[in-house]
């Protein structure tokens, strides 16, 4: 079957790998000019199974009021005059109920040990090069409580599977020493030995090639699609400047460009774009974490990538819009100081700013749609990288028309 996969992220080109390596002919048209260049490009780097927990969760409720005071919060929502918006917001707020966040989690949980399993495959077949390390991943807290309810989560998870352990503020120095000097900061942490990471951006170049080369997949860059030629209830072509491209299936794995394009099919994707931002600085030999760290208490992840080390966080709600960049950059400049003062160089930061194509629910949207030959691949959120390779094979799966390893109604687009 020839397949178009739409967009070339690293959710398009999961996709694209896994249709290939069914048979199908792959063909990947992309805006811009190369593969990974918005969300993919310089995330937080973590390879995150055991942390799929959604955004939207009870405890996220007694929050809000901060969210909207504080302008130096982790957590922003800036009101904007979009429907959408509002919208989103309150999906967002129905999905904080107890009952359904649980079970989000739990389907989260069964998404990232396929994506681990998948990834793993991949990189033994294809051996490609991605700073991809298998080093744990150490969430710390600064305030007592918020340990607490983590070591009872913690045991929750544990019974799904997870395997973790927590660690006191000594403990934690012990397994990463980049941590020494902010032991006084630290009530303790939780530590996921088989947590992973790797440079989304490498991963996502390397994997072109290795579809281009090994997979015959051929990428059409610079190649944005417009609108849908539908014809009795099937997608026959997409339309682009370049023209008109023809398929017996489409994959929409357009991250942030996926509900504006649907819009026009009568289809309404409840997602929205979560800002967030990163820096990359060089790490200091001896002295920059080895360990995947969290800082739950300032909502940011490091990870290492090679020589580097990968700072992310924040989210804001605000669109597409980006109106504070370089204070929010400082800013998160100064908080990663405050946790790792010796890491790396600072003053040689390359900065990032990106949007993660989120749903109310974190939960990515992966399935048909009520066109017959139409397919999602998205919506990943904050863990598009972590998720990538599990929600790639279940929509291979569905293609094919193989029963997929997990639920696909949890997941699939409710009308
Ligand atoms: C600050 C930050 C930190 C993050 N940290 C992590 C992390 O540590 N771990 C993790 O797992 N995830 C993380 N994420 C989330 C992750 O980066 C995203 O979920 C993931 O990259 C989404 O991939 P995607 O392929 O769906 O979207 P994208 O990477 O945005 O790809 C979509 C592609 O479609 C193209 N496109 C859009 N519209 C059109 C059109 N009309 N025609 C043609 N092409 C089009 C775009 O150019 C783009 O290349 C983070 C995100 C951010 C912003």
């Amino acid at each position: 079957m020839r397949v178009c996969v739409l967009g070339a992220g690293v959710a398009g080109l999961t996709s694209a790998y896994q249709l290939a390596r069914d048979g199908h002919e792959v063909t990947i048209l992309e805006g811009r000019d190369g593969a990974a260049l918005e969300a993919s490009f310089a995330n937080g780097g973590q390879l995150s199974y055991s942390y799929v927990a959604p955004l939207a969760d009870p405890s996220v409720l007694p929050h809000l009021p901060a969210w909207l005071l504080q302008s130096d919060s982790a957590l922003r929502f800036v009101p904007r005059l979009d429907p959408q918006q509002w919208r989103w917001c309150l999906s967002f707020l129905l999905a904080c109920r107890g009952e359904r966040a649980r079970q989000t989690a739990i389907e989260m949980l069964q998404l990232g040990a396929l994506s681990r399993a998948t990834l793993h495959d991949l990189v033994q077949r294809e051996a490609i090069d991605f700073n991809y390390v298998r080093n744990g991943k150490l969430v710390v807290y600064r305030d007592a409580n918020a340990f607490d309810a983590a070591r009872r989560k913690m045991a929750y998870l544990q019974t799904a599977g997870s395997d973790q352990r927590a660690l006191d503020a000594a403990a934690c120095v012990a397994l990463e020493p980049a941590l020494e000097r902010a032991q006084p900061l630290l009530a303790g942490g939780i530590h996921t030995p088989s947590e992973e990471a790797g440079d989304c951006h490498r991963f996502s170049v390397a994997l072109a090639d290795v579809l281009k080369t090994r997979y015959g997949v051929t990428i059409h860059y610079e190649t944005p699609v417009h609108s849908f030629v539908t014809e009795r209830g099937s997608a026959v072509a997409v339309r682009t400047p370049q023209g008109e491209w023809r398929a017996d299936a489409f994959v929409v794995a357009l991250g942030n460009g996926s509900a504006p394009l649907l819009r026009e099919l009568g289809m309404r994707l409840p997602m929205y774009p979560l800002t967030g931002y990163s820096l990359t600085i060089p790490g200091a030999p001896g002295q920059a974490p080895r360990v995947s760290v969290t800082d739950l208490h300032r909502k940011l992840v490091y990870a290492p990538l090679g020589e580097r080390l990968r700072i992310a966080g924040m989210v804001e709600i605000a669109g597409m819009h980006v109106a504070q960049r370089e204070r929010r950059l400082a800013l998160l400049k100064r908080q990663a100081q405050e946790i790792f003062p010796d890491a790396g160089d600072y003053a040689k930061a390359q900065t990032w700013c990106g949007h993660r194509p989120a749903t109310p629910d974190s939960k990515p949207l992966i399935g048909a749609t009520p066109y017959r030959n139409l397919w999602l691949n998205t919506g990943h959120g904050a863990l598009g990288f972590t998720l990538a390779c599990g929600s790639a094979r279940v929509i291979a799966d569905a293609i094919a028309g193989r029963t997929p390893p997990l639920d696909l109604g949890a997941y699939a687009w409710q009308r």
